[in-house]
């Protein structure tokens, strides 16, 4: 998790690029359908994967002409990107340019199944620079500034896209690898010892982890203090994952949800029973079609929820926002109602321990377990908050699951 110390902007340039955040509504559809044509012939025309799914709908790629011909076009989830890859070795046949078109393979993390490979042409490379660079102005990184990421390297990808990234800004990228022994996070915290980092990139395990080597080595250098990451700091950037568009948008201030990079994706909050788009501030399902690259994605359901917002933003950027609610497969619903851990975590402090439990089946109570000692009116402003019934287990300290990389909300029982 970013975190900021001794920012001093090197320009005062308000938006990264003008004229793409703030283009008028009108201007910014037309281009999208523009866009939306050209991606949908391109994949029909140069992959397997789109062609086959658009056959057997019985669509055309003539028959996409705007916006409103999109539920026309099936949607697909990460499923089925593991099984084209195995039925097409070696990376499936879902994208125009194949290995040789491609400059840069990654994998993804792949915490739920089979990783998938991430493939950038340079075209497409460089357009995630433009949008990453778009996301980092908003959060404060200017030119000549020096900035340290833990960011996994190797296969993973993430330490090669951050520093692309950075180094396309203007930035002195300095990557610390994950301090995954005592001795890499020492050998790290030598070398930076003396230089000046303005921005830090960590999660809040690695950061951890490398205060415990700094206190370990009398470390005269800087670290950030441990942020308290709240419930809504989730709401401040988006992806969609490093194979689709990895840096899709972020917030102009916290918890305002994150404007998205819509000259360069169509992203849809869908009813999963009827596939209709929900209206604004409703939860949907995150379905993203990406615009304008070499390898896009055709309405790709990322299983995850999000809601939109397109009341202007005082910012004066013109794109909508999206505020990501959590994953799908963390949905547990109560009387018809989806509730996400999220609901919960903005009721207790930011630094609880809890979970919500699941049901086999669909419940009329919501249970949410939490360590320690929670406030007794807890379980009547969740209640209120949510708007379903929820009763409250307290259980010892050091009870529920820990992860080191992201925090397990719900248990099935
Ligand atoms: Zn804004």
């Amino acid at each position: 998790m970013p975190s900021s110390t001794d920012i001093t902007p090197a320009t005062d340039r308000r938006y990264w690029n003008e004229e793409a955040q703030t283009m008028p509504r009108d201007a910014l559809r037309a281009l999208q359908e523009e866009r939306l044509r050209e991606a949908v012939g391109r994949a029909y025309e140069g992959t397997g994967f789109f062609r086959r799914r658009f056959d057997a709908a019985g669509i055309r790629p003539d028959d996409v002409k705007t916006l409103d011909d999109l539920p026309r076009i099936p949607r697909f989830q990460k499923q089925a990107l593991r099984e084209n890859e195995a039925e097409h070795p070696p990376v499936g046949d879902y994208r125009v340019s194949g290995l040789r078109g491609a400059i840069r393979l990654a994998m993804s993390t792949g915490t739920t199944g089979r990783p998938t490979f991430s493939l950038w042409t340079r075209h497409d490379l460089a357009l995630e620079c433009e949008l990453g660079a778009r996301m980092q102005w908003r959060l404060g990184i200017r030119p000549g500034m020096i900035v340290a990421n833990a960011h996994p390297g190797y296969l993973n990808g993430g330490q090669a896209f951050i520093s692309a990234l950075y180094e396309s800004m203007g930035c002195l990228s300095i990557s610390l690898g994950p301090p995954e022994s005592v001795d890499a996070a020492e050998t790290a915290l030598r070398a930076i010892e003396h230089i000046p980092i303005d921005h830090w990139g960590l999660f809040p395990a690695a950061l951890h982890r490398f205060r415990e080597a700094a206190a370990r080595l009398g470390y005269q250098g800087t670290l950030p203090e441990p942020e308290e990451i709240g419930p809504t700091y989730q709401y401040d950037r988006i992806s969609a994952g490093q194979e689709c568009v990895g840096f899709l948008g972020s917030a102009c201030s916290p918890g305002r949800g994150s404007h998205l990079a819509e000259d360069y994706a169509i992203v849809e909050a869908l009813d999963p029973a009827t596939g209709a788009p929900v209206p604004d501030g409703q939860r949907g399902y995150f379905v993203i079609t990406s615009l304008g690259r070499d390898n896009s994605m055709i309405r790709y359901d990322m299983e995850d929820v999000i809601r939109l917002e397109s009341e202007p933003c005082d910012c004066g950027e013109t794109s909508r926002r999206a505020f990501w609610e959590g994953r799908g497969k963390d949905i547990v619903e109560v009387q018809g109602r989806w509730v996400l851990p999220i609901d919960v975590w903005m009721e207790v402090p930011a630094d609880a321990e809890f979970v919500l439990v699941r049901p086999a089946s669909p419940a009329d109570v919501l249970t949410v377990r939490i360590e320690g000692t929670p406030a007794g009116d807890l379980a009547d402003r969740l209640t209120a908050a949510i708007g379903v019934p929820v009763v409250v287990e307290a259980v010892p300290d050091g009870t529920l699951p820990r992860s080191a990389y992201k925090a397990q909300r719900v248990v099935d029982e």
